[in-house]
């Protein structure tokens, strides 16, 4: 069962201006992250993992993680084309590309930044099933679970999130601030279009 932390307190940001609120700071993902490894040991043993993280925005958190994780990695990165509008999903999201590694008979941890209607990671999830893995598991650093369109609920999750916008630790608007050291509800009225995108 995962034992994320429940967030529902944000401070206010002195990180960024187009910043609200931090959800998450960058100490309490560090934290979070070093447990997610003990975790993921607890769940493969001395196995090997084959990590497949969602770009872009699992890229820091996998980063992080990767380096908490003392078994034997291979590691692959997977993207899906974009089926959001500004901050709501439109429609179903569809793989890009390939993947370059074979997942048969392989431990699979699929890695994204949040999961909030499920669409993604269930999709990715009966992808990954197609090609025989050994097991498929899920890892997401947030997860807005009151959000949920389809049933789907991850293996392991950092933090449970309310239903805000975030930006952050890979997470973006339109691109930016992927580069933030921490999680923060970006201000409602950034969430427009952006005449900038
Ligand atoms: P799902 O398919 O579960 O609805 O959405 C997962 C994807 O939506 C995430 O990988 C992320 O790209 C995007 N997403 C969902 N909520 C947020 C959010 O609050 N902030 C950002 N930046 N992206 C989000
Ligand atoms: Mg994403």
């Amino acid at each position: 069962m995962p034992t994320a932390k429940l967030v529902a307190n944000a401070s206010p940001s002195p990180i960024h201006p187009d910043l609200d609120s931090i959800l998450v700071s960058e100490g309490e993902i560090k934290k979070r992250i070093r447990k997610l490894g003990v975790e993921i040991a607890e769940l493969y043993g001395n196995e090997e993992i084959t990590i497949v993280a969602v770009v872009n925005g699992a890229i820091l958190f996998t980063a992080d993680l990767i380096r908490q994780i003392e078994n034997p990695i291979r590691l692959d990165c997977i993207r899906i084309s974009s089926y959001r509008n500004e901050t709501r999903s439109l429609g179903k999201p569809q793989v890009l590309g390939h993947l370059s590694l074979d997942l048969a008979n392989r431990h699979v941890l699929l890695i994204d930044d949040i999961l909030d209607t499920g669409k993604t990671l269930s999709m990715l999830v009966a992808v990954i099933q197609k090609m025989h893995p050994a097991s498929v598991r899920t890892c997401v650093l947030l997860d807005k679970r009151g959000r949920r369109e389809v049933e789907f609920e991850a293996d392991l999750v950092g933090f449970q999130i309310p239903d805000k916008f975030v930006v952050g630790y890979g997470l973006d608007f339109a691109e930016r601030y992927r580069n933030l050291p921490c999680i923060g509800v970006l201000k409602s009225h950034l969430q427009n279009p952006p005449e900038w995108a």
